[in-house]
């Protein structure tokens, strides 16, 4: 059983987060660490007890479709009654609306223990507790006190319902419609796809979080936010029906909807024509939430490999008996290659995390940065535990050998169900060009000039520093190479996704250098200590490589018109 080891880490990387003393500052009350130990000891306890065994369940046949209703695996409506009955949806939420108001630093651990535990599971739990917070800020008092207590409490559920089969990356191309009705609800009718539990037979009403075009107003500026509920308050239907769910490579239990909505009636939430400012917060938070996801599917699949290796013997002296695979020098470099991976995209999720309470509960003057701050590490933190959920799971696979290509063992599980965490909440592609043209471009570089302000106030006198303060010169270089690109688009566009990379390395190099040089000296610090040493000893080499990736420029995409018209 390695839930402890995980937890082990994890309270060790929240006694030492990033931004820990100014949001102990800001808000003194919110840290308590005897608290957060007893709470993660719980999450995991939850996960391991109650989710895990449910993962491979829902995972076959997974949620289907029957008389128009999805119907959910074995188990599954009990373990989620389970989930919010024990309050794991409202950690986070304020206590003005019902909430126990403890920082994302703690919620983020907590979900990279679900999502160890089962993604699909846990791809319900995130546009709950984010809907709720967002209606308690943005809601009208009435819709405010209706939902978010229902929300909270688990017995209703809500989605973010965004997508549309002409509008993926491309939000402005919504064309699902919504008018004023005689009653004071609003009218909508189109058609939305992608739609992660937008049915389901574990609550009793869900409120689709949706976005829809409220006037002829261009792109964005025409839509607005909208709670539509799938039933009415009196149970009746309200024009909500659900035409299909997806067959996909993973994330069986977490079914995937196309919902047709037919004057169906809604309430509007903030104001007419800001749906997409209005739905800001849910937004980052639901991004920031993709970070303990990869990271937890990861955790997993690592645990696994790492048994796996001390168990597994073949090789060595063909006279003597076969040796554990752990022994040789490819598979310790395949297990260390994951370890401080993980390890440094643990680190990167809490930071994010801490900058978003900062974000929140710093003293007004200062909110501002901290947001940019967030901002600039939410891509880095979403991008990189994404990759890193796929990439460690196919890690955990070759150690694994042909076993791990079997059913038998769950990482084949694992890495059909991370391939899509680069896909949606803004594939890899959209996170690299909002990173140019937003963080860069627009803002001027001030989240990441943030970062390498915090960055460099750890570095010491050693070898390691000397490493992680080349790197970032390196990222502050390229950065200002891309800055001066914004007259030529297309040169900085190419380079894009490997200068989200750039960020990412070296943001997980700044990770590495905290837990060795904070970390401390007993037994869980030296083993996070020599997955950082590995990460870094690699690291300058991967940094150059991005480096000159990002700025090569757009001439050697130029050349190809016949092969890809
Ligand atoms: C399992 C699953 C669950 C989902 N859950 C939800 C949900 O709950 N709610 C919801 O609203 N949606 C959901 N989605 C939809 C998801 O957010 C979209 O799939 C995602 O945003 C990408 O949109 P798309 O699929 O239309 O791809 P496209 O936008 O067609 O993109 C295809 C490719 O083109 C690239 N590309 C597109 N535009 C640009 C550009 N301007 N510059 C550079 N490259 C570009 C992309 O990076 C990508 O590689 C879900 C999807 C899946 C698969």
């Amino acid at each position: 059983m390695t839930y402890p080891r995980q937890v082990e880490a994890l309270v060790r990387h929240l006694s030492i987060a990033p931004f820990l003393d100014d949001l102990t500052r800001a808000d003194p009350e919110a840290v308590d660490f005897q608290i957060w130990a007893v709470v993660v000891e719980q999450a995991a306890r939850f996960a391991e007890g109650v989710i895990d065994p449910l993962d491979a369940v829902l995972d076959r046949p997974g949620a289907t479709l029957s008389s128009g209703r999805v119907v959910t695996g074995p188990g599954h409506r009990e373990a989620w009654a389970r989930f919010a009955g024990d309050g794991w949806l409202t950690l986070a939420l304020p206590e003005d609306a019902g909430g126990q108001g403890l920082p994302l630093l703690l919620t983020t651990a907590c979900e990279e223990l679900f999502n160890r535990a089962s993604s699909a599971f846990t791809m319900l739990a995130t546009p709950n507790r984010t809907a709720a917070a967002m209606l308690a800020k943005a809601a009208d008092a009435a819709t405010r006190d209706v939902w978010v207590p229902k929300l909270a409490s688990g017995e209703w559920t809500a989605t973010i319902c965004i997508s549309e089969p002409d509008a993926g990356s491309d939000v402005a191309r919504i064309r699902t419609r919504a008018a004023r009705g005689g009653d004071g609800l609003w009218r909508v009718t189109g058609e939305k796809c992608w739609i992660s539990y937008g049915d389901h037979d574990l609550a009793a009403r869900i409120g689709h979080c949706m976005l829809a075009r409220t006037s002829d107003a261009p792109g964005v500026r025409g839509l607005s936010l909208l709670l539509v509920p799938d039933r009415r308050d009196d149970g009746s239907a309200n024009g909500v029906a659900v035409r299909r769910i997806e067959e996909k490579l993973g994330l069986h239990g977490s079914p995937t909807c196309v919902i047709g909505f037919e004057q169906a009636g809604a309430i509007l939430i903030g104001d007419e024509g800001r749906g997409l400012q209005t739905l800001f917060h849910m937004m980052l938070l639901m991004r920031l939430s993709c970070a303990p996801q990869g990271v937890g599917v990861a955790e997993a699949a690592l645990a696994t490999a790492l048994g796996y290796a001390q168990e597994r013997r073949q090789g060595g002296d063909p006279a003597a008996p076969p040796v554990q695979i752990v022994a040789h020098a490819d598979v310790q470099r395949q297990l260390l290659r994951m370890a401080g991976r993980v390890e440094v995209a643990r680190g990167i999720a809490l930071a994010s995390a801490a900058a978003m309470d900062l974000a929140e509960r710093a003293p007004e003057a200062d909110r501002a940065g901290w947001l940019a701050l967030a901002q600039f590490l939410l891509p880095i933190a979403k991008d990189q535990s994404a990759r890193l959920a796929f990439d460690v799971s196919s890690d955990a696979l070759q150690v694994l050998g042909g076993a791990g290509y079997t059913r038998e063992w769950p990482v084949e599980r694992r890495l059909r169900d991370a391939r899509v965490f680069a896909v949606f909440e803004g594939t890899s592609g959209i996170q690299a060009i909002d990173m140019l043209h937003r963080r860069l471009w627009r803002d001027g570089g001030e989240g990441m000039n943030r970062f390498l302000a915090s960055a460099r106030g750890d570095l010491g006198d050693d070898p390691d520093s000397a490493t992680v303060a080349a790197m970032l010169d390196r990222v502050e270089g390229v950065a200002a190479t891309l800055g001066g690109w914004r007259g030529t688009a297309r040169d900085a566009e190419a380079g894009a996704t490997a200068f989200l990379d750039l960020c990412g390395l070296v943001a997980g190099g700044w990770i590495a250098l905290r837990l060795l040089r904070f970390a401390g000296d007993d037994p869980v610090a030296l083993r996070l200590q020599a997955a950082a040493r590995f990460h870094l000893a690699e690291l300058t080499a991967r940094v150059e490589a991005e480096a000159q990736l990002a700025t090569l420029g757009a001439a050697r995409l130029d050349g190809f018109g016949d092969y890809l018209a």
